[in-house]
């Protein structure tokens, strides 16, 4: 089972990954981001990719449990 982690020492709050998935992620008032659902759907799956992929520190990655 992989899941979303963001390492917040690279987290800049800019808020993309929560715009292009926020059934998976929140941007929250300390200026970082988290992951809500650490057991997205399938069908979310894309759509965390495309997180991954535009997040400008690449500070999102699945992590294996
Ligand atoms: S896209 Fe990356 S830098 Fe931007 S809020 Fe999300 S995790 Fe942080």
């Amino acid at each position: 089972m992989k899941k979303p982690v963001i390492d917040h020492d690279e987290c800049i709050g800019d808020g993309i990954c929560s715009d292009l998935c926020p059934e998976v992620f929140e941007l929250r008032d300390d200026g970082l981001a988290y992951v809500i659902n650490e057991k997205p759907d399938e069908s979310l799956h894309g759509k965390v990719d495309e997180a991954i992929e535009e997040c400008p520190t690449g500070a999102i990655a699945w992590a294996e449990e």
